[in-house]
């Protein structure tokens, strides 16, 4: 705890929130001394942002500096700037952890230099807490789960009383440019808190039932704010009710995924499972091109694509079907599809991200069975039936009902300007299974 009349410094990061924010609690200490608060802008990760990601954290940032009324902002190496402040101000540096493996570098090399008291983290229970019976990580979610739920988690806490001391001078806020149309959301805490509170009065009794229908748009969107930390998932656990099992179940895997990063972090780019390696996989082409433009001809497909790109996100049950069709309809490996999705979504999470792609591809945790093949044009049919979403993203398909709008092509006249479908699906289904067979012949 900082002693009376003492000045600490507290590095936000990906944790832009004063309430339930434990690293702000242990800076603040008995609040007689000053906080001064500070955020990087560290060129190793500012610029691997996606535009819309960094549009996102400029507009939260600049929430938080209006709250605090003020965020000395530095540009550089924090390796290099954040020791020289904390010399500068003689202060010990506060910071919520950071699990993926830049951060744990970072942090390791930032604490060789000056006092660095990392405190909380972006989880209810943090990566590292829970091991299977023998000692090892979980791999598969389920008994995660349910460890999950035995250890448990502490009660949010409301923001403390703080004197923030803001220095003159620093770097400013970076600028953050987008594409022409992308409509950045409203950013920050207070916001976060809103949409939440909306969402639980509104929605969240229907989660279970609704959540795997992208046209009715009725899942939380909470994976913006909790991607940047202007909530903290325990404040949304505290909210949940004994019937909203499932909603604690998606929280789960976010936590999950984190564990599994923190474990393995060569899984961030390499193979879980390192025998799909092996498998043939195709360079990426002009179809990859159509599949990032969302002009694929198969509606499902391009509907998710076009909102990623619009919008930075995707509902989930969307992000399924167009990683299997980038995989196991194109054949290209995940991990141009998972920086795809790292330059264009708003919620960008290297470990949801990555280890969701790769269950998709059938190479991750739980291994979802390879032979398990999305039909593109099915799972429109079954998850999209009027053909809401379709028309909410492709105009060129907004005048078709719910019995043309998934298959435009049979059409006498198929609508003019959206392409013909790239390839036949049953055909490279077989052709997904044929390579699968290889790798598993191989291993045998
Ligand atoms: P809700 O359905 O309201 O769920 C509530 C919260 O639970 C979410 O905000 C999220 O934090 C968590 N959650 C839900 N589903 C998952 C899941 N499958 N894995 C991990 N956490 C989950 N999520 C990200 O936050 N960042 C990513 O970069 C990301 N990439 C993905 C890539 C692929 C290929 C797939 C299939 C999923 C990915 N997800 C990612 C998980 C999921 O799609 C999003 O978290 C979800 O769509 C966010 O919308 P929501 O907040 O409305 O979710």
């Amino acid at each position: 705890m900082p002693s009376s009349a003492s000045r600490s410094i507290l590095w936000f990061r990906r944790d832009l929130r004063l309430s339930d924010n434990p690293a702000l609690f242990a800076a603040a200490g008995d609040g007689s001394g000053t906080v001064v608060p500070l955020y990087v802008v560290d060129p190793t990760e500012w610029d691997g942002l996606g535009a819309p990601q960094r549009a996102y954290r400029r507009a939260s940032l600049e929430s938080l500096s209006d709250r605090i009324g003020g965020l000395y902002v530095l540009h550089g190496d924090p390796v290099e700037v954040v020791p020289h402040l904390a010399s500068l101000l003689d202060s010990t540096v506060y910071a919520s952890a950071d699990f993926t493996p830049y951060g744990i570098s970072r942090d390791a090399a930032v604490a060789e230099l000056t006092e660095l008291r990392v405190t909380g983290s972006p989880y209810a229970v943090s990566p590292g807490r829970i091991f299977t019976k023998d000692g090892s990580p979980y791999r598969v979610f389920t008994p995660y789960y349910k460890a999950w739920l035995e250890h448990g988690w502490k009660e949010p806490v409301i923001a403390p009383n703080v004197r923030w001391h803001v220095p003159t001078g620093g770097d400013g806020l970076p600028t953050a440019q987008t594409a022409a149309g992308f409509v950045c959301p409203e950013a920050g805490e207070v916001k976060a808190h809103e949409l939440w509170r909306a969402y639980t009065e509104d929605d969240l009794a229907a989660y279970a039932d609704v959540r795997d229908l992208p046209g009715a748009d009725r899942t939380s969107r909470m994976s913006i704010p909790l991607s940047n930390g202007e909530i903290h998932p325990r404040t949304l656990l505290a909210d949940l009710g004994p019937d909203d099992d499932a909603y604690r179940r998606q929280l789960a895997f976010r936590e999950f995924y984190a564990d599994v990063l923190f474990h393995r972090g060569w899984s961030a780019w390499d193979y879980y499972d390192s025998s799909f390696a092996k498998m043939r996989y195709d360079e990426p082409g002009v179809e990859f091109d159509a599949w990032r433009m969302g002009r694929t001809g198969f509606p499902i497909v391009d509907a998710g694509m076009r909102q990623l790109l619009h919008e930075g996100w995707m509902h989930n049950r969307v992000r399924m079907i167009v990683a299997s069709f980038l995989v196991k309809d194109l054949h290209i490996e995940w991990q141009h599809g998972a920086q795809h999705f790292l330059q264009h979504l708003i919620d960008a999470d290297l470990a949801s991200n990555q280890h969701s792609w790769q269950w998709v591809a059938g190479c991750g945790t739980d291994a979802a069975p390879y032979f398990r093949v999305f039909n593109p044009i099915s799972q429109g049919k079954k998850f999209d039936p009027n053909g809401d979403y379709l028309r909410r993203h492709i105009p060129e398909l907004a005048s078709l009902g719910p019995d043309e709008i998934h298959e435009p092509w049979r059409l006498e006249e198929p609508p003019s300007g959206y392409p013909k479908p790239l390839l036949d699906h049953a055909v490279e289904r077989l052709e997904s299974l044929e390579r699968y067979g290889e790798i598993r012949s191989a291993l045998r």
